[in-house]
């Protein structure tokens, strides 16, 4: 039987990635020396794809780490002396924080309940702040926050660094890069890629804060420090052996996202997110778990199933279509549904009928 992931992660591939693994074994891409000239190829092209799919301007470096987890911790040992400032309302902004907390920073929260989101312009920030930290999708609830409010903290705090996450939103958000100093995502959620690559973009003013603190004698880190990851990456190289075969596929999905034309993908996507949140429209089994329309996610659809999410998910893996339970506390509460880039407007044409009739 043939199974479909709707799941936010580790998620359906992109439909594309058997072709190109293939096409990695007949040219040896898990062999070659990461120091050779095909190496550096495979390194620019998902560079160059990347830029063009998400409009990162030519200044901004590209970085490649191993997990959205290891960009938090990178960030903050990059850029923070002392105090990060976190916006948090879900499992992941809180792993933020705690990754701050655990290298010995002093991480102020500000907290939202879960399946809540931030008018983000009424938020006073310390001026002392060094780095704002924001999930810009909770996959944890479905929350999505509005990408304009998160830039326009840099028009009234323009000496402090923003850090966003993008790993269960990307590709989809439409990011101003000058307004976000730290963007970052790991590749099998939106990409529909498998796991063990982070990607962080980085503004040049992020470089300048990490080589103050390093001549300062703080800490930066070590094999991956970002003047260390910078160094490297002018010779399209990483400081250490990184995920090649990650690597060549994020360049191959990104330049067929980039040939179906990133406007045509979003449209795609909001239509997709449409039939989903009708469901709870004409069942009334389900219900949205977030109540403002304003922050309901568009690429993870949470929603609380009357009587319980359970059986619901094992009927569903019984067809061979797994979709996500809900997080921690929500287990057995919610379902959480994907949708990604891989998956088609069929697809969720085929869901939404399945949950109907369950
Ligand atoms: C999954 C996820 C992460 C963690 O990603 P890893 O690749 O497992 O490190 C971080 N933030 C968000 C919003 C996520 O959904």
């Amino acid at each position: 039987m043939k199974k479909i992931f709707f799941t936010p992660g580790p998620s359906q591939l992109y439909p594309t990635v058997p072709a190109h693994i293939r096409n990695a074994l007949n040219v040896s891409v898990m062999s070659i020396s990461h120091r050779s000239d095909s190496f550096h190829k495979i390194f620019e092209d998902a560079k160059n794809e990347l830029r063009k799919l998400l409009d990162i301007p030519s200044a901004h470096h590209i970085f490649f780490l191993s997990s959205a987890t290891e960009a938090m911790e990178r960030i903050i040992e990059n850029t923070v002396r002392k105090k990060s400032f976190h916006f948090v309302n879900g499992s992941f902004s809180s792993l933020f924080a705690r990754v701050a907390k655990e290298l010995g920073k002093e991480p102020q929260i500000y907290a939202a309940e879960y399946g809540e989101g931030f008018e983000i312009d009424s938020v006073k920030i310390p001026k002392d702040t060094e780095l704002i930290c924001i999930t810009h999708n909770e996959t944890s609830t479905g929350v999505m926050l509005p990408v304009k409010e998160i830039e326009a903290l840099k028009t009234k705090y323009p000496h402090i660094l923003i850090a966003l996450d993008i790993v269960s939103s990307v590709p989809f958000p439409k990011i101003n890069f000058h307004k976000i100093d730290c963007v970052f995502f790991s590749v099998q959620k939106g990409f529909g890629l498998p796991s063990g690559l982070g990607v962080l973009i980085v503004n040049p003013r992020v470089l300048i804060k990490s080589r103050s603190l390093l001549a300062r004698k703080y800490s930066i880190g070590s094999f991956h420090n970002f003047p260390g990851l910078l160094k490297y990456s002018e010779k399209s190289e990483t400081p250490e052996t990184p995920n090649v075969l990650g690597i060549y596929l994020l360049g191959k999905v990104a330049g067929d996202l980039n040939r179906r034309g990133i406007h045509a993908v979003r449209e795609n996507w909001l239509k997709k997110a449409e039939m989903l949140y009708s469901l709870s429209k004409e069942n009334t089994k389900f219900t949205p778990f977030v109540k403002n329309h304003k922050f309901r996610s568009p690429t993870v659809i949470v929603l609380e199933v009357e009587g319980g999410s359970v059986d619901l998910l094992m009927n569903l893996r019984k067809k061979g279509v797994y979709i996500g339970n809900g997080y921690k506390d929500f287990a057995g509460k919610h379902i959480r549904i994907a949708n990604f880039p891989a998956i088609s407007i069929r697809d969720i044409s085929k869901l939404v009928m399945t949950l109907h009739l369950l």
